[in-house]
């Protein structure tokens, strides 16, 4: 009966009784056997190839061919079926020969018996089925190995792989031509991956990846490949560790692409970002001498003004030098503006810490707004909530700046009604004080689209009424600034027609009470006494028209003032002549403030009075500006244009003790 389970046995032999006598043995075994005999050699290699035989027996003794020569032919032939030889007798030498060609058993046909043959039969079956398991494997790692391949080649990226030798063990096309191209060599499985990287920095790097990622490390790098000398190719590598069945790590994959072409855009973004912050820079810088330069003939006009409105003028005359001291008033405003942005802009600004009467300065800022709220017929309304400490400590300038730059906003943007500011209380921890800040209109609003937009630099709401209110646009966007960067918050409310409110939250710190004179007091005090009468003053100016400003102020306190074109001349007159005090320009030719107060100031020169006060005359009011003055010896610094107020009370304040002392 021929089934599944029918085990096909070739059997080569001539003599016909042992085959007859195999024949026996096999079927009183009880196996279910098919058995195809053949009695000459040259039949048997035709036979064979017809059948898929599970066992082949041949005899040793063939006429005219040996079975050893038989055996040859059959696994030349790719006969995978286990073959056992028999022989007549017994001969170790032949059977080591035989084993050695392939066969799997030999022994003497005496032992041809049923219970010897179950047990070879069922050994070769055993054998068959191993041989079968292996093929089966091999061809299923062959396809894996194909489909491996595939996908290796129809990557874009690079792959190759190492053993824990650090051999190659697979690498496509990719990484074949990038390692021809770049170090002209041609990657070799089996051999040494590093020998591939023919530089020697290239290859440092790689040989110590491999031995990180063989410890265990997953690595991503992005390094230069290739030639040092000649253009730099960029890849992205990423190093992975192999895991074997046993846990351990047995090899590395590696994974890249050429980023080059990524490399290069990210190049040029980064010069182009380079170069718009530097025109950045020098626009700002521009703008930042410009106004510079702009302020001090304004000074002049400034301080010149405000003397020839003392005088008796007609009221014609008076009207116009009004408007002029206004326009330049105004004009300060918006250099003032320009200045204070481009120091925001290259960050240059810090902020004092002072202690301040918060009362005092919110008044201060009322009068500022009285006369021209009054002139458009609007409503002034000012609370502060009386639960807020008197005194706190912060950056009153800026504190001034921030409300000012709102309030004359809201007092531009308003034709009726009330311009309101409220200052409340928001949170009191500790030492700590948040105030707020609501500047309310009721005005003509901001469209719901242009909300976020007032906030930016040169940005105007509406720009045909622009032209109606005058102004840059650089009030919000230096107002932002200034809380921000504080730490505070700025908010915006508005409704066309119906008026716009900005919030502003500021963190302060509790201050302490201090009992000091208003700056009226002190000068209705000094004006009493007449102080300075006949004090000598040496005044160190370059600017001709900035000299005559300053005398004309001095004068009136009857200070008798010599003059110094730069700090040269200054130090000279000082070697000669006794002076109550110094009033320092800072930029001069020759030698500047800075140097000048040095100089002063060593003992080693002998002026006359190396302690001598010295006032610095700046144009710019600026926290960096004034540590600067202060740490090059000099005692105090009023801005330009002078503020008569400001002069009186620091020349009283430095002088009068020394004269004391
Ligand atoms: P600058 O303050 O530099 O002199 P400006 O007042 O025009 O000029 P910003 O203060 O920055 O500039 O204000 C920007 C724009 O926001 C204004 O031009 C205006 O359109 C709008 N805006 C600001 N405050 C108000 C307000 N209270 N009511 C209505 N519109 C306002
Ligand atoms: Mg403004």
């Amino acid at each position: 009966m021929l089934n599944e389970t029918t085990i096909r046995i070739f059997l080569v032999d001539d003599d016909e009784i042992d085959a007859m006598s195999f024949e026996r043995a096999l079927r009183k075994s009880g196996l279910n056997f098919l058995l195809t005999h053949c009695n000459d050699a040259n039949k048997a290699m035709d036979e064979i190839h017809k059948v898929d035989y599970d066992c082949v027996f041949l005899d040793y003794q063939l006429p005219g061919f040996d079975g050893l020569a038989l055996l040859r032919k059959f696994k030349e032939a790719g006969i995978t079926a286990p073959i056992a030889v028999m022989t007549s007798q017994g001969d170790e030498k032949i059977a080591v020969e035989m084993m050695k060609a392939g066969a799997f058993d030999y022994f003497p046909k005496v032992e041809v018996n049923p219970e010897n043959m179950l047990k070879i039969v069922r050994a070769g079956m055993r054998l068959r089925e191993m041989e079968i398991k292996k093929l089966q494997a091999e061809s299923a790692l062959k396809e894996n190995n194909t489909k491996l391949n595939a996908i290796l080649e129809s990557t874009k990226a690079l792959v190759f792989s190492i053993d824990s030798n650090l051999n190659y063990t697979t690498f496509n096309t990719i990484y074949k031509n990038i390692v021809c191209n770049l170090f002209g060599t041609e990657p070799i499985l089996g051999l040494k991956a590093a020998d591939s990287f023919t530089f020697e920095a290239n290859r440092k790097l790689i040989s110590d990846c491999f031995q990180r990622v063989l410890n265990g490390e997953h690595l991503s790098i992005t390094e230069e490949f290739g030639d040092p000398d000649k253009k730099s190719n960029y890849y992205d590598l990423l190093f992975n560790p192999i895991v074997g069945e046993d846990g351990k790590i047995n090899g590395v994959v590696v994974y890249g692409q050429d980023i080059t072409e990524r490399k290069k855009v990210e190049w040029e973004i980064l010069e182009s970002k380079i170069e718009a912050e530097r025109t950045a820079k020098a626009k700002s810088e521009f703008l930042s001498n410009m106004s510079h330069e702009i302020r001090t003939p304004m000074n002049a006009i400034i301080g010149l003004s405000e003397l020839l409105l003392k005088e008796n003028l007609t009221d014609k005359q008076h009207e116009n030098m009004k408007s002029i001291k206004y326009s330049a008033d105004n004009l300060l405003v918006i250099i003032n503006d320009i200045l204070d942005f481009s120091k925001i802009e290259s960050g240059k600004v810090e902020f004092e810490n002072i202690n301040f009467d918060i009362f005092l300065k919110i008044q201060e800022i009322r009068k500022t707004f009285i006369f021209k709220a009054e002139e458009k017929g609007i409503a002034l309304k000012f609370r502060v909530d009386d639960k807020i400490p008197q005194f706190v400590v912060g950056d009153p300038f800026r504190l001034n700046q921030i409300l000012l730059n709102l309030l004359s906003n809201a007092v531009k943007f308003t034709k009726e009604g009330t311009v309101s500011l409220l200052v409340s209380l928001v949170a009191g921890k500790g030492e700590n004080v948040t105030l707020k800040f609501d500047i309310i209109d009721t005005g003509i609003g901001i469209p719901k689209d242009k909300l976020a937009s007032v906030f930016e630099s040169y940005t105007q709401a509406y720009t045909d009424i622009t032209r109606r209110f005058g102004g840059t646009g650089l009030g919000l966007a230096i107002t932002r600034q200034l809380v921000t960067m504080q730490g505070g918050q700025i908010n915006l409310d508005s409704e066309i027609g119906k008026g716009t409110t900005f919030s502003v939250q500021l963190d302060f710190v509790k201050g302490v009470v201090e009992k000091e004179s208003s700056a009226e007091e002190l000068i209705a005090e000094l004006l009493e006494k007449r102080d300075f009468d006949g004090m000598r003053v040496l005044l160190v100016e370059d600017n001709q028209m900035n000299q005559f400003v300053a005398n004309q102020v001095l004068e009136l306190w009857n200070i008798k003032v010599d003059f110094a074109d730069d700090g040269l001349q200054a130090v000279n007159l000082l070697k000669e002549n006794d002076y109550a005090l110094v009033l320092m320009d800072l930029q001069m030719p020759v030698m500047s403030g800075y140097e000048a107060t040095a100089y002063i100031r060593d003992r080693t020169n002998r002026l006359r009075n190396p302690e001598i006060p010295i006032i610095a005359l700046t144009a710019d009011a600026f926290p960096e500006t004034k540590k600067k003055v202060m740490e090059s010896g000099m005692n105090d610094f009023v801005t330009k244009p002078l503020e008569q107020n400001d002069l009186y009370s620091k020349i009283k304040q430095h002088c009068l003790k020394t004269v004391k002392a």
